[in-house]
């Protein structure tokens, strides 16, 4: 039994770990020359709860996502063994109601209370999945003497504590590098472009290498090209029949001067806002959406935007994200851009159903969880929708392939 799992990004790369821990052989396939070198590694790397979802009022994407957040450390530790240790994760963010909020501090006070209460149901036994941080305590409304210490209070207009982190996904993505080059499963193929999937005594998957065209057969495949999936889908006749956007996005992260005072994780909610992610050792990532959204398509395949823009692009970014967030988190004020160091701009597409933007509350892309495993006999095509989802939906997608082998 072979398995081809096209894509080496996060949710190739958990394929493979979850097919190899069954016993089953694997071969990734990526374009690029190194795996985790798209959006796996250009993202924020929230660990969703379910809390930034307030315009989704059926909590569907709460729970879909806190199912994803729960299985996300369980996994690693057991992959990554003592070196997921080393992985830092964010201080817990604050979730801030922005004064041109989609919802109000009263609707988003009570979305993250059943958020929450949903997450306790959720977590029942398995109290330290997240983690090992405590999900039992509520999120609580932060004092206005908090909220004035921390932000501009004529723009957050109500702060709420909650346990959600983040971790570092370059960090993440250095640690998986390594687990996959010792896995004896794993075989990695990089620089073969995926160009399609035929119909062969099992699949033939059609490559584009340097040496030219390749076909190679094997007994299941894994669609995980994310940006790249539609694409490949289509060549097996396979198209959505409604609208997707492949929105890119960019954020920066730097460390901040020694002495400067951290700012607080925070969240702006709900509608066309950003982050902070703050870590105890002054890593800091920003992204600030009507700066750091950069483009837009509704093409099957989106053009190949670069993860580390250049010039002058990566500075605008830089200034005007700093900029704008200084505005209503006053401890980001005295930053000079130009004098801060370890700075990344980076960044990548964001693949979802919707026809309008977030500015649209009624938009699709307030709703994520249509997203997971669609399998057509054995052609399997993985929509992470977040990288908090990438573990859980490994886990269905290798407990199927495994299903197929011992019927
Ligand atoms: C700015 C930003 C912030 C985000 N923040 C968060 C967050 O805080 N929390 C969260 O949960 N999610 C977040 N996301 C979403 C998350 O990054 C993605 O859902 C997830 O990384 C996508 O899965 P992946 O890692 O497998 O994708 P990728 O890393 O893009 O992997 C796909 C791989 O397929 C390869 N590929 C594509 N087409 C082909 C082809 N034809 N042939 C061969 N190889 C191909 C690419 O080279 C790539 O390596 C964010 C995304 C962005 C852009």
């Amino acid at each position: 039994m072979r398995v081809a799992v096209l894509g080496g990004g996060l949710q190739g790369c958990c394929v493979a770990l979850a097919l190899a821990e069954r016993g089953i052989d694997a071969a990734i396939f990526d374009r690029n020359d190194q795996l985790l070198s798209r959006a796996a590694v250009a993202n924020e790397g929230k660990i969703h709860l379910g809390y930034m979802y307030a315009n989704d009022v059926s909590y569907s994407t709460a729970r879909m996502m806190m199912q994803g957040a729960l299985a996300f450390a369980p996994f690693f530790a057991r992959h990554l063994g003592s070196s997921q240790d080393s992985l830092s994760i964010s201080r817990p963010a604050a979730y801030v109601v922005h004064r041109d909020s989609q919802r109000s501090p009263g609707q988003v006070s009570q979305y993250l209370k059943t958020v929450h209460g949903l997450i306790r149901e959720a977590s029942g036994r398995r109290g330290d999945a997240y983690f090992g941080r405590d999900l039992t305590t509520a999120p609580r409304m932060w004092s206005e003497a908090e909220r004035e210490a921390e932000f501009d209070p004529q723009i957050a207009l109500a702060a709420f504590d909650t346990a959600e982190v983040a971790i570092d996904p370059a960090a993440l993505a250095g640690a998986v590098r390594s687990r996959i080059e010792a896995d004896p499963r794993i075989d990695v193929r990089l620089q073969h472009q995926v160009t399609s999937v035929d119909d062969a005594d099992g699949f033939d998957v059609v490559l584009q290498a340097r040496c030219g065209i390749l076909r190679e057969r094997f007994d299941h495949v894994v669609n995980a090209l994310w940006d790249g999936r539609f694409a490949i889908n289509e060549t097996r006749g396979l198209r959505p029949d409604r609208p997707w956007l492949h929105r890119l996005k960019y954020g920066v992260s730097f460390r901040l001067p020694r002495g400067t005072s951290l700012p607080p994780s925070a969240t702006f909610v709900s509608g066309p806002f950003g982050e902070v992610v703050s870590y105890a050792d002054g890593l800091t990532y920003l992204t600030w959406y009507p700066v750091c959204l950069q483009g837009i398509s509704t093409d099957v395949t989106p053009p190949e935007w670069p993860t580390y823009p250049a010039e002058p692009l990566r500075s605008d970014l830089l200034q005007g994200t700093l900029k704008a967030m200084a505005q209503f988190v006053p401890c980001l004020r005295g930053l000079d851009p130009g004098g801060l160091e370890e700075v990344t701009v980076k960044g990548g597409v964001i693949v979802a159903w919707g026809e309008t933007d977030i500015y649209d509350p009624r938009s699709e892309l307030h709703r994520r969880f249509e997203i997971g495993v669609t399998s057509r006999g054995r052609f399997h095509s993985v929509d992470p929708g977040k990288l908090t989802m990438a573990p859980y939906f490994a886990e269905v997608c290798a407990g199927r392939i495994l299903q197929d082998i011992v019927r």
